[in-house]
């Protein structure tokens, strides 16, 4: 019998298990299938390598639970330990035995798979457990079965043990407070959250819950789109059908395996559903994926699967790692070549796709130049007449009809075309083309757009007088007198709360709005920012508008002529009529407007 301490730096290393190094206590099942799972794969290498000798037989890991010793049981058929194994591997915590592994067979590329990434393991079982064994027998010929035991205390405890077949039992004593991990339910529960994809088979209560092929290991050749839309059902049941997928597969300069799925993504995202799951050599990690992948990939579902993500280290510190660059920037650009090939495959289709993917695009174009670069070909800009265009091929065609004369190309659009259907009217009757750009994510990509688009600007139709939108130079032909015009001012001026409306008059064409309620893009934008919380100082200012008259209009004439009383009634109609038309029109105003309107029938 050997007896020693465990060698730790610290003076006990248990009450630090116990109560910091994992707030997840669950995951301690985890970390003990995927070490049972790590010695059977080392088996089977060793056993390809003709390293051991004996037949393989029965790999399946077996967990049980005993009620009336209070005990859980893993039980794997791997390569065993020695008594001088477990000395070196779980009393010496510092020394990795997987590092070990590798070092000595880290020529080939199926042993790097098969080391775990979990740190310290085995102690995690301290967390539900007061007491552990580890009952051993190596498969190494002529071993002698080992067994190990430790209270939870720095002591612990060799013995010759009993185990008659190859492989490893770790037995847990579970302690009072952790009782729940004596019930069958729950540890069904665990093993269905983190085991279900495990490479080697798990049973527990006599079925095997795993699938030990999960898709995302195939190869993409064997499958067919049903085998995809079904295993996304696994994932997530009742979830109406993805819009395609991605298969990933990478082996160098960095493992990567999995699935992503592009889901219908609707106007209300629900980033709380149908999370990506990450997994590292099919054990499950987490389906907290933030700092892993960028955010706007996180609308994305399915299953990423990588062993070279590192799961020990500081979540802040995860976003700095190189590996974890690569493999979001190897995302990224697969999902960007992957709208690419739907974009040219079919077109049609990816039109009508393309409502259930805007925001997912427009949202990786604003968060990530590469992702902009390579997505701006495919981002379509819808305009009111339902023709779609590229960013490039809409700039090229509104350049010889909208360019002002500053030489900005100036792009028209509505956030929504019923409530600025008199503005969008006439924009479209002086020849110019209006956007669509109605969704929650367009005050952001419009802004982002002109910044990556030189000389361009976007304009809301409702920004200015259609005559004034695009600023051409071109001059029409006052009917009225310069005094005219300032006297019509004069008296709009008196119409109006001026802290609110400012009069300007404009020279139209006499069939264009006698008066026009108009919001400067600029003063709009700075509203908004506030409303959504970024510059709170410009969400109190007062909303300031503009009152165009148009002074070629055959009431402007009428106005001037007409008595102090009839004038009045008339500026305050043509008015009221912008204010309803602009939606300015409410409360009490409108009341009041509705109730003349009736007098007057
Ligand atoms: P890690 O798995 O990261 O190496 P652990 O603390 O989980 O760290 O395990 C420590 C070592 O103990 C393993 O590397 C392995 O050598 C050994 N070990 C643990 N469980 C088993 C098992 N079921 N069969 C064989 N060896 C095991
Ligand atoms: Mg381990």
């Amino acid at each position: 019998m050997q007896k020693g301490k465990v060698s730790v730096n610290t003076e006990n290393i248990f009450p630090i298990i116990k109560k910091f190094l994992y707030t997840d206590n669950e995951i301690f099942l985890r970390e003990l299938i995927s070490n049972a799972t790590d010695a059977t794969n080392k088996l089977k290498v060793l056993s390809q390598r003709g390293e051991t000798s004996g037949e393989l037989g029965d790999l399946t890991i077996k967990v049980s639970i005993d009620e009336a010793k209070k005990t859980l049981t893993i039980s794997d058929s791997g390569l065993g330990m020695t008594a001088e194994e477990i000395d070196k591997y779980i009393n010496q915590i510092a020394f990795s035995g997987a590092e070990e592994f590798v070092e000595k067979f880290k020529d080939t590329k199926e042993d790097a798979n098969i080391i775990g990434h979990f740190g310290l393991g085995f102690y995690s079982s301290y967390m539900v457990a007061d007491k552990v064994e580890i009952n051993s027998l190596s498969h190494t010929e002529g071993a002698e079965p080992a067994k190990w035991v430790c209270e939870g205390s720095t002591d612990f405890k060799i013995t010759k043990g009993k185990r008659k077949t190859r492989g490893t039992d770790i037995i847990l004593h579970v302690n009072e407070e952790n009782s729940e991990f004596l019930q069958k339910w729950k540890i069904q529960e665990l093993l269905n959250k983190y085991c279900k994809f495990l490479p080697i088979p798990i049973q527990f209560d006599d079925k095997v819950i795993n699938e030990i092929a999960p898709l995302w290991k195939k190869n993409p050749s064997d499958l067919k789109e049903e085998d995809y839309t079904e295993f996304y059902s696994t994932l997530y049941p009742m979830s109406e059908p993805p819009l395609f997928w991605i298969h990933l597969n990478v082996d160098y300069p960095f493992n990567l395996t999995g699935v992503l799925y592009f889901p219908k993504i609707k106007k209300e995202i629900d980033p709380s559903r149908n999370k990506i799951q990450l997994y590292s050599n099919q054990v499950y990690v987490t389906d907290n994926v933030e700092d892993i992948v960028p955010e706007y990939l996180m609308l994305l579902h399915g299953v990423i699967d990588s062993p070279d993500i590192p799961l020990n280290v500081s979540r802040s510190s995860l976003q700095a790692d190189g590996a974890v660059k690569k493999i979001t920037s190897h995302i990224s650009k697969k999902v960007a070549d992957k709208l690419a090939e739907l974009h040219k495959a079919d077109f049609e289709d990816y039109k009508a796709k393309w409502h259930n993917m805007s925001i997912f695009v427009k949202y990786g174009m604003l968060s990530d130049d590469k992702f902009y670069d390579r997505a701006k070909g495919i981002c379509l800009l819808q305009n009111t007449d339902k023709v779609y265009s590229s960013i490039e091929e809409y700039i090229a065609k509104i350049e010889p009809n909208q360019t002002d004369k500053n030489g900005n190309k100036i792009g028209l659009y509505t956030n929504d075309a019923d409530k600025q259907h008199s503005f969008v009217e006439a924009a479209k009757a002086k020849g110019y083309d209006v956007l669509l750009l109605d969704e929650v994510i367009d005050n952001h990509f419009i802004s982002n757009l002109e910044q990556k688009n030189e000389k361009f600007q976007l304009k809301r139709v409702d920004a200015d007088t259609a005559g004034k939108l695009i600023d051409k130079d071109d001059k029409t032909e006052s009917v009225l007198s310069d005094d005219e015009v300032a006297n019509l001012k004069t008296a709009f001026e008196t119409a109006v709360d001026k802290d609110k409306y400012t009069i300007t008059t404009e020279v139209m064409s006499p069939d264009e709005a006698f008066v026009t309620i108009t919001r400067s893009e600029w003063e709009r934008r700075m509203s908004e920012m506030g409303g959504m919380g970024g510059m709170q100082m410009f969400g109190q200012m007062p909303e300031k508008y503009s009152v165009a008259i148009n002074t070629n209009h055959n009431l402007a004439t009428k106005v001037l002529q007409a008595d102090a009383d009839e004038q009045k009634t008339l500026m305050s109609k043509a008015i009221d009529l912008a204010k309803l038309s602009q939606n300015l029109l409410t409360g009490k105003e409108l009341s009041d407007f509705v109730k003349k309107q009736m007098a007057s029938l």
